[in-house]
């Protein structure tokens, strides 16, 4: 199964990605987990990558581009994917065409994302994650039950450099300029599908294994 999501900042394509990875045993390709990645290991591209990033501005196509070539190599591809914030600019788009059609493995289906803007923006500003174990949190939505500390680990919670107020909107708006024309560009190549993912994690698994159980046996 390879599949993309498709969706604002915010919408939860990360968290529904890795639920559908564990359930079709395929791989989560997620541009913004690797390049944070290589921000924490102060790589070059890392460094790089984080004045975009904290800027809430993409990253030049060319790198993200490199790193998803890369990961699309991995044996741990080879039954599937998702990719999860790639891609997110047309040209990004239509490379990762040519590089699957070389090798013979189209994509199956698009998904799109669907949450109203105010959602979004409360979404975002509540994130938490741990910086030790990766494991995500909300303040509101999924709190962590000792207040600021990960239930897993104990390590302290931190909010993402670019989970503040004016990082958000630039995303927002970069979002609008230069990834919703992917939704028309998918939309015309028939492999489009749009999905409602206001409702609760739970709710919006249901409705997306809908939408992929289909492919499953491909
Ligand atoms: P995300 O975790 O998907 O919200 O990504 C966090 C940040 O990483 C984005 O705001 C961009 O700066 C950068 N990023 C992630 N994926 C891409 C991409 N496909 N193209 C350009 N920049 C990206």
């Amino acid at each position: 199964m390879r599949i993309v999501f498709l969706g604002a900042p915010g919408v939860g394509k990360g968290t529904q990605a890795d639920r559908i990875a564990a359930q079709f045993k395929i791989a989560k390709i997620s541009t913004g987990d690797l390049l944070r990645e290589a921000v924490r290991n102060q790589t070059e591209l890392g460094r790089e990558a984080k004045q975009y990033m904290d800027q809430g501005q993409l990253v030049p196509d060319a790198v993200v581009i490199g790193l998803v070539r890369v990961k699309l190599q991995e044996p741990a591809s080879a039954n599937g994917f998702v990719l999860d914030g790639f891609p997110r600019t047309v040209p990004q788009a239509e490379e990762l065409g040519r590089v699957l059609q070389t090798a013979q493995r189209p994509l199956h289906r698009v998904v799109n994302f669907q949450v109203p803007r105010e959602d979004v923006v409360r979404r975002l500003t509540g994130r938490r994650s741990c910086p030790k174990c990766q494991t995500t949190f909300h303040t509101e939505f999924a709190p962590s039950k000792t207040g600021n500390a990960c239930d897993r680990c104990g390590e302290t919670l931190v909010q993402r450099s670019d989970d503040t107020r004016e990082a958000i909107e630039t995303r927002l708006q970069v979002y609008e300029e230069q990834t919703a024309p992917l939704i028309q560009y998918y939309a015309r190549k028939r492999l489009l599908s749009e999905l409602d993912a206001s409702g609760s994690v739970d709710a919006v698994f249901e409705a997306l294994f809908g939408v992929l159980a289909p492919f499953s046996a491909i």
